[in-house]
């Protein structure tokens, strides 16, 4: 019956409704009942029989009588008997088993296959003419029924009203069809529309799908007519309240709109699209939700793509952040001496400058220490290259040991360092050279007994500049190698006994 059309199921329904009225009309006597053809042809036989025998019996003419009755029975083969009753009941002449035969009502009336026609002679009731017919069989039911006006006349209708009624509703409905209603350049740009629209009655039916939508769900627009929206196979995405429901009934039933709700459709092959629905009331004069419209914007590819670029952003950021750590490992290298990791000389240098000239703006003390390893050459060639090494990063690591964190430490030169005191008075700086000096002289220091010279200079002395500063701790360490090496010389003390 779905398959029917609208059309022709109100049509129908119309043909019955007519039918069942035409049948009651029938049913009170509105319609005349026809004389029935088959009884009217019985009875005129059997009043012509009653006629005839009355005519004979006038006569006294028993044979005459008792002939009209055998040939009754003889040329018509409906008639089964029949008899002539005298007015007292007695059956006075049969033909056929008429005494066995005739078995009328309890009333002894007539009926359709009992006939008796009362008979007079001489103006007075003589007795009757008895004729027992066949029981009319299903056919001749069948026959009488058709010959019934109510009923040609309800067959005529079902047919003739079923055609007008079709006719008719095909031409009404057309105006009532929303798809009919929009107009067929609305109906196209809807359709050259990306997004999917479909507008729904308040029972969720489609009554308009584009084309984008009719594509996404692989069916065509026309079929999806008069389908309930949720049983296209609608899932709200995973992360949403799962009673909220699809945002058309929303619309629907509290005449709510609601922006991009993410639902997921699964297609025939198993792969889900991914959607953002969006969904408005449709009102009517009252501002009640009449149906809802619904535009839904395939963000699948999309979706890949946002998922792709944050894989990308964040490889990029992770990349970026390698670089970084790079970066600063490489900057820590380029200042450090990869030896000893002590500052080299060229970072270092920089940063005396500026403490050196911050020193001198404020007027606070600064000391500068110049370390350098005693007869270094022979413990190369002694002990070898590997052995040197090892000395040198362990004179560094006495000398960082023994500094405090504001004060800077740096590889010289080879075996040479240059150690920075801000804030440090000339006695501490030579403090700090003495304790370093007496550390390394020690037997346990390294595989090889080791000593170092100290020269010490301090800003107080004079110098402008920190080139200056830095050659008069050189120019005190000379002097402690010339005064015979492991020892710490004040240049000022120095420059003052030199002269
Ligand atoms: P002095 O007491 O006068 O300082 O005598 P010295 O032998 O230490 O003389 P000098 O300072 O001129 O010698 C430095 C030597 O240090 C020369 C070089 O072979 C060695 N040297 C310089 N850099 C390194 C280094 O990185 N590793 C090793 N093993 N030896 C180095
Ligand atoms: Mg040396
Ligand atoms: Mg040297």
């Amino acid at each position: 019956m779905n398959r029917l059309t609208p059309v022709i199921r109100i049509s129908v329904g119309l043909v019955m409704l007519t039918c069942s009225i035409l049948i009651t009309l029938d049913l009170f006597g509105f319609i005349p009942a026809p004389t029935d053809t088959a009884a009217a042809s019985r009875f005129r036989l059997c009043e012509a029989l009653a006629t005839q025998t009355a005519a004979a019996l006038e006569q006294n003419n028993f044979s005459v009588a008792r002939a009209l009755l055998q040939s009754a029975v003889r040329r018509d083969e409906r008639v089964l008997s029949a008899g002539l009753r005298s007015k007292d009941g007695r059956l006075l002449m049969e033909a056929g088993e008429h005494r066995m035969l005739w078995q009328p009502d309890a009333g002894g009336g007539s009926s359709s296959s009992h006939l008796s026609v009362p008979l007079f002679k001489e103006g007075r009731p003589w007795g009757s003419v008895e004729v027992r017919f066949e029981n009319p069989g299903a056919r001749d039911a069948l026959v009488a029924l058709s010959q019934r006006p109510a009923v040609r006349l309800t067959f005529i209708v079902a047919l003739l009203g079923f055609v007008a009624y079709w006719v008719y509703m095909k031409r009404t409905l057309r105006h009532l069809d929303p798809s009919a209603v929009i107009p067929a350049r609305v109906q196209a740009a809807l359709d050259v529309m990306a997004e999917g629209v479909l507008l729904l009655d308040e029972n969720e039916r489609i009554v308009l799908a584009n084309a984008a939508i009719a594509r996404r769900l692989d069916r065509s627009p026309t079929s999806l007519m008069g389908v309930k929206a949720s049983t296209l196979g609608w899932k709200l995405s995973e992360g949403t309240d799962p009673g909220q429901g699809p945002p058309w009934l929303g619309a629907i039933r509290e005449a709510r709109t609601s922006m991009a709700v993410p639902m997921v459709l699964e297609g025939e092959d198993g792969e889900a699209r991914v959607f953002r629905v969006n969904s408005s009331p449709v009102l009517d004069g009252w501002g009640r939700a009449k149906g809802a419209i619904a535009t839904f914007d395939d963000v699948t590819e999309l979706q890949h793509k946002s998922r792709e670029l944050e894989k990308t952003l964040s490889t990029l950021e992770k990349s970026q952040d390698e670089i970084r750590l790079q970066n600063e490992q490489l900057q820590v290298l380029a200042r450090r001496d990869p030896l000893t990791g002590v500052s080299n000389r060229r970072f270092f240098l920089e940063a005396f400058e500026a403490e050196f000239a911050a020193a001198k703006q404020s007027g606070r003390s600064f000391a500068c220490i110049m370390a350098d390893i005693d007869h270094f050459k022979p413990v190369n060639d002694t002990h070898g290259h590997a052995v040197g090494d090892e000395v040198i990063r362990r004179v560094a690591a006495a000398i960082g040991s023994e500094v405090r964190s504001s004060d800077a430490v740096c590889r010289y030169g080879g075996e040479e360092f240059c150690i920075v005191l801000p804030g440090a008075p000339v006695e501490d700086a030579t403090r700090v050279a003495e304790r370093l000096r007496q550390n390394i002289d020690t037997p346990d220091f390294a595989q090889v007994p080791v000593t170092v010279s100290f020269g010490v200079a301090s800003i107080a002395s004079g110098a402008t500049t920190a080139s200056e500063l830095i050659n008069q701790a050189d120019e005190a360490l000379y002097a402690s190698k010339a005064a015979g090496r492991n020892r710490v010389t004040r240049w000022d003390e120095h420059k003052a006994v030199a002269g």
